[in-house]
């Protein structure tokens, strides 16, 4: 086991939870942010002990989930036990995570499992004492995905929607034609921070939502028109995309260049 990194910065009113984990000889990161005592996302329970000793000097009064995986839930029942405060869920996070469903080998061992959540359900926007933030259902990356607004300070707490520039594998489950529907909807608003669960902070969101949605539409277009001439979507895969051997070899194929082409093509 590697050892995990994680680090708390602190910009106009948003501290940052950034955390960093090797495994498979590839570096993992995640965040989690706090905004006026709301956390967003609970980073994965392999971090647990680390993240706790963040939250302890932050003082939270409730969480909000993005969306179900396990390195944004991980450690939700855990901080809400802990603190004695709500967790808010989509109504599809929440149905996912009331009794979730085991995860496979690589997942376990790279971020932990999440176990169940019981929280409240999220409506329409979260209110803290100084800010509102508007909920955006967001599908894509997983079904039960929502990202945050905050309009007044031109805040966008993003989950997993924006990740990079570019995508170079998908999730079994991950559709990217409902990913480009999302990060259209999302640019229809006007915000300029982007708080990605991944990737930390990007300080122009609506450019590299629109880097991400060009690559994507390319993507998609050039897979269709490879399909219609006969390639196969692992043939485009491999055309197309780079390859992580390992990540494929040690998620028995979950995680994959091809679900992204596969997930394309299929919807055309
Ligand atoms: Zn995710």
């Amino acid at each position: 086991m590697g050892e995990i990194l994680t680090t708390c910065e602190q910009s106009g009113g948003v501290h940052a939870i950034l955390g960093r984990l090797n495994r498979f000889r590839s570096p993992f990161t995640f965040c989690a942010y706090f905004v006026d005592g709301l956390l967003i996302d609970t980073g994965p329970s392999r971090a647990r002990e680390q993240i706790t000793r963040i939250t302890d000097t932050l003082d939270p009064k409730m969480i909000v989930l993005t969306h179900f995986h396990e390195d944004h839930a991980g450690n939700a029942s855990w901080l809400a036990e802990r603190y004695q405060i709500p967790v808010f869920l989509s109504k599809k996070t929440g149905d996912e995570l009331r009794k979730p469903q085991r995860i496979p080998f690589y997942r376990r061992h790279v971020w932990g499992e999440s176990g169940p959540v019981h929280g409240l359900e999220l409506c329409d926007h979260i209110s803290t004492p100084n800010h509102i933030l508007e909920v955006v259902h967001t599908p894509g990356h997983s079904h039960d995905h929502v990202v945050l607004l905050e309009k007044q300070q031109g805040w966008l707490f993003a989950g997993d929607l924006f990740l990079g520039k570019r995508l170079h594998y998908g999730m079994a489950g991950e559709s990217v034609p409902l990913l480009i529907a999302s990060i259209n909807k999302v640019l229809s608003h006007s915000f300029d921070t982007l708080y990605c669960g991944h990737a930390g902070i990007i300080q122009n969101g609506p450019e590299a939502l629109r880097s991400k949605k060009d690559f994507l539409e390319q993507l998609v277009e050039t897979s269709r028109k490879l399909f219609e001439q006969g390639y196969s979507e692992r043939q485009i895969a491999r055309k197309l995309l780079p390859r992580n051997i390992m990540l494929e070899i040690m998620s028995r194929g979950e995680m994959s260049p091809t679900h992204l082409i596969r997930s394309g093509i299929q919807s055309g």
